[in-house]
């Protein structure tokens, strides 16, 4: 199992990132991507920690650890930047917290983030065909997502990127320990989203691009 999406103390989440990957190791994950919201009054701080931490526990442990960043709540205009800057501190991750159905998130964030250089948009609600078909075009990764509440959206996500080919990836967005699952469990939303296994499993490869 990979999972891409996940929050340590950098952001909301509970754990430090080094307990997080060793969660995340001992639940039986191959790669985990940390992945903290972040703007611009941030990502300067958490980039360059998580990157350094990734350098030196992915060489001494088995599970890869994957440095990157959720650009969250950007007003769309300022989004395009934000990545551009990420990638300059070394994200390998970039995501954008899309237009989940549980949070205000500004209309036009999945439109931005579509538009920029990222490679994941995370929950990205009653995202709209146009945008499934950008997403398709540019390579970016329509998320469905095991959060509570983000998931909520996953039936209409998953349909839409088989009508319109954009590829997906299972993420977990763990922001604390019992958030972290297995491949089982995450072979089982996949299916809830109206997938099968045969798709967890393109997911997961998916996934493997990143290594
Ligand atoms: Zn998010
Ligand atoms: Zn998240």
């Amino acid at each position: 199992m990979i999972d891409l999406h996940t929050h340590s103390i950098f952001s909301d989440g509970v754990l430090i990132p080094s307990e997080l990957v060793r969660r995340a190791e001992y639940k039986g994950l191959k790669a985990i991507g940390i992945t903290d919201h972040g703007d611009s009054s941030n990502i300067d701080f958490i980039i360059p920690r998580i990157v350094a931490l990734a350098t030196e526990l992915n060489s001494v442990l088995n599970i890869k650890v994957l440095p990157g960043i959720e650009i969250t709540h950007v007003p769309p205009p300022l989004i395009a930047d934000t990545v551009k800057k990420a990638r300059i501190l070394g994200a390998k991750i970039v995501v954008v917290h899309g237009e989940t159905l549980v949070e205000p998130v500004a209309d036009g964030t999945n439109a931005a983030g579509l538009d920029a250089n990222i490679d994941i948009l995370a929950h990205p609600g009653l995202i709209t065909e146009q945008e499934a078909l950008k997403a398709k075009e540019k390579g970016i990764f329509l998320e469905i997502s095991a959060r509570k509440g983000h998931c909520l959206s996953n039936g209409h996500v998953a349909k839409l990127a088989k009508k319109t080919g954009a590829k997906l990836l299972i993420n977990t967005d763990a922001h604390e320990p019992g958030d972290l699952i297995d491949k089982n469990m995450a072979k089982r939303i996949v299916c809830g989203a109206g997938l099968n296994e045969k798709d967890f499993e393109i997911m997961q490869a998916n996934a493997a691009l990143f290594l």
